[in-house]
């Protein structure tokens, strides 16, 4: 559903899932969206905070996910940056706005089976803090056995910590709404099912 409190470009980048957007629309988009948060700037000191918390607590997480991967990807006969379709979604979008960011090129969408434009010949070649959320999070069948197996990292610590950045991302966009609508927007809009 359309969020009334954004503007028709921002609102375009909520595109049903498997459409990718063209460069310009993501550009148009982006700098909508860019438009819309430095006119309210003043009011969105809380979400700027919640997007630093955020961002502290990426830390230990890409630590231990980082260490995952060097375990596991280089022997995966069937790389999820390939076979998933991932996206930047909404909130990851408001993450980089708000701590100022380079914002990604484009979308990562892609049709299934097509490889992900911003994987490389060693990886995913942005930095962990620069990726979709979807991404960061992901622990593929491989690597949840050898969690289990070994017990590191401590798959309940993982859990806590993804879980914790699940709601400080719902508290960016709350505080994004609550900033440029004080009066009519108090929770989140939408669930996002739609990728950008
Ligand atoms: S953004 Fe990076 S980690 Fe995510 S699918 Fe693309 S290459 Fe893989």
């Amino acid at each position: 559903m359309a969020n009334p409190s954004l503007p028709d470009d921002a609102v375009a980048l909520r595109r049903p899932q498997g459409i990718k957007p063209s460069a310009d629309a993501w550009r148009v988009s982006n700098c909508a969206l860019s438009r819309l948060l430095a006119a309210h700037r003043r009011h969105l000191a809380p979400a700027v905070a919640s997007a630093r918390r955020i961002r502290r607590a990426l830390a230990p997480l890409i630590a231990a996910m980082a260490s995952l991967n060097r375990q596991t990807c280089r022997f995966c006969p069937e790389p999820c940056c390939i076979a998933n379709t991932v996206w930047f979604d909404f909130r990851d979008l408001l993450c980089f706005h708000l701590l100022e960011y380079r914002l990604p090129a484009q979308q990562a969408a892609t049709e299934p089976g097509e490889a992900c434009p911003f994987l490389g010949g060693r990886g995913c070649r942005l930095p962990w803090h620069r990726r979709p959320w979807m991404c960061v999070k992901y622990i593929c069948p491989t690597q949840l056995a050898r969690l289990n197996r070994a017990g590191r990292p401590d798959p309940a610590a993982l859990d806590g910590r993804i879980a914790a950045i699940e709601n400080q991302r719902v508290q960016v966009e709350t505080d994004v709404l609550v900033g440029i609508k004080p009066k009519n927007r108090t929770t989140p809009s939408s669930a996002l099912a739609w990728p950008l």
